[in-house]
């Protein structure tokens, strides 16, 4: 917890707001307060009723980017902290408001439709709007955004630019990084500006980056202009093989990628992971899952591709394939039915995704698996531990480390004790073989204390973004840039080199 810089009580935030705003755009219902002072829907003491604050002094909900410029004007002028908010599905603490009469700034009131354009084949939307709600509206169009994250139903397009998000098609698509063509942003105290859409231009920089994966530490993102691809369901095929281990599947997607071919969704399944996504289909192996998309020609000729570096390969039903990709997302419901059964036993699932270059890969997910087993007794309370390769590129994949627990210590515990030693020996191994310590969810305020490890020296460039955009350093506290005095729940973890 870190005081508010601000010299105004948390009345006086409220008042100010309400003199902006209107008292209809004001919400300080305590438990709307409490809930909005966590992102983790899994946060495990949340769940059970534990949270200690602190709690925002209020959810301002602006209706348009006046109203939104207006805020940061004010929280500039006043030093108070401002985070942003759209979907509400950060995993990583990029919502949690640790500094004191923080104002939650929830952009999800901007949420029109805008343009949807068949000829240049781009949507333009507020930031407040579900991606879903966007989705559906293309494709009465017969168009898709070509962008599907797992929180698809829930995210909204300010939230998944923000954090930089991918898609289970990323492979074919690209992340969003590959599909935002321009964007409105405000910057802190309140200045509006617009960066254009064009297919692409060499005009300096490329300024979109300022604003992609910003967290909320630079900027609120108010407008967003995504590409459009035809949406062709009848021409994708579902591919699945067993193979013998990790290393041979990564060797199979390898083989097809850097060969130049692009599934949509390109994927290889630890034993255990697969086993909890496939049941009995895997027979307890490894296995691979690819889908081929795109004009007929060209997923028919994919396809073929798929075959080849899998031939000999015993396959698997494609049917079970189609049938388990076409149940992946989470909505409310599913949100609801994993929090409930948290209530009933003490226990939770969790997961931690990082990248590596191909030849890193298999390395990678040994060492994890090798750390996590030497220090067993530590983590005895590990009911599941495996990965999965999602997300392909020429130069290599991501893995997605996913582990399950009892919780046997106190609610309050949850995070320090389970999730943040087993995060940080993923982390450390992917900082290790030289990758990336985080692939799509965000560093938030979780994985800050790697944030420097992480860059080398590239993190001037980074701290410089922040100093130039957010100079009184009133843009969500504690993301992305580690917060001095924040006592946050890693320092001096167990096992964690260097600290
Ligand atoms: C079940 C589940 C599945 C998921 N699957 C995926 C997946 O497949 N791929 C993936 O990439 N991620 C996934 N995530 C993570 C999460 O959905 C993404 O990070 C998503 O982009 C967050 O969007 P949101 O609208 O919910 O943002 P929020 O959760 O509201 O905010 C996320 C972060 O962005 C900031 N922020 C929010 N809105 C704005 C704005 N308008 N301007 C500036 N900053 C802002 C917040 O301060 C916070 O730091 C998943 C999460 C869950 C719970």
């Amino acid at each position: 917890m870190t005081a508010s810089r601000s010299s105004l009580s948390r009345a006086e935030v409220v008042d100010r707001l309400t003199d902006l705003l209107g008292a209809d755009r004001v919400d300080t219902d305590a438990a709307r307060l409490r809930a909005a002072s966590v992102d983790r829907f899994k946060k495990y003491s949340a769940v059970h009723g534990m949270l200690d604050g602190p709690f925002p002094a209020a959810i301002a909900r602006p209706a348009t980017v006046e109203q939104v410029a207006a805020v940061l004007r004010f929280a500039d002028e006043e030093l108070v902290n401002v985070v942003p908010r759209s979907g509400g599905t950060a995993t990583e603490g990029g919502l949690e408001t640790v500094v004191e009469d923080s104002v939650v700034l929830d952009v999800s009131g901007l949420d029109a439709i805008l343009d949807i354009d068949p000829v240049d084949m781009t949507a333009t939307v507020q930031g407040g709007v579900p991606l879903q709600a966007l989705e559906d509206a293309v494709r009465e169009q017969g168009l898709t955004t070509g962008h599907s994250p797992q929180s698809r139903p829930l995210a909204q397009l300010g939230g998944l630019v923000a954090t930089r998000s991918t898609g289970q098609l990323s492979t074919l698509y690209g992340g969003i990084e590959d599909l935002v063509v321009g964007c409105e942003a405000v910057l802190p105290g309140g200045t509006v500006t617009r960066i254009k859409a064009v297919p692409r231009r060499a005009a300096g920089p490329d300024v979109r980056h300022v604003v992609i994966g910003n967290e909320g530490a630079l900027c609120v993102v108010t407008e967003v202009t995504v590409k459009l691809f035809p949406f062709r369901p009848e021409t994708c095929r579902y591919l699945g093989y067993l193979v013998d281990d990790f290393g041979d599947g990564i060797e199979g997607l390898r083989r097809l990628v850097t060969d130049g071919y692009r599934p949509s969704v390109c994927r290889v399944y630890s034993r255990q992971d697969a086993t909890q996504h496939f049941g009995d289909l895997t027979e307890g192996r490894t296995l691979v899952v690819v889908v081929t998309e795109g004009p007929e020609r060209l997923s028919a000729a994919t396809a073929e591709a798929v075959e080849e570096v899998f031939a000999g390969v015993p396959p698997v039903d494609p049917g079970a394939i189609e049938a388990w990709f076409t149940d992946l997302n989470w909505g409310p419901d599913r949100i609801r039915a994993e929090y409930d059964d948290m209530l009933r036993r003490p226990h939770l699932g969790y997961t931690t995704e990082v990248s590596c270059s191909w030849s890193q890969a298999a390395g990678l997910y040994e060492a994890v698996t090798a750390r996590l087993e030497r220090d067993f007794l530590r983590f005895a309370d590990i009911t599941m531990l495996g990965a999965h390769s999602s997300h392909s590129y020429q130069t290599g994949t991501n893995l997605y480390f996913v582990y399950d627990y009892d919780v046997r210590c106190d609610p309050r515990e949850e995070l320090a004790e389970y999730h943040v030693p087993i995060n940080a020996i993923v982390v450390e191994e992917a900082l290790r073989a030289g990758g990336s310590m985080v692939h799509h969810h965000g560093i938030g305020k979780y994985r800050t204390p790697w944030v420097q490890e992480e860059h080398g020296s590239a993190y001037v460039l980074l701290e410089r973004l922040k100093r130039a955009f957010d100079p009184n350093g009133v843009m969500n506290a504690g993301t992305v840039f580690p917060l001095d005095g924040f006592t946050d729940p890693f320092v001096g973890i167990p096992g964690r080199e260097g600290s």
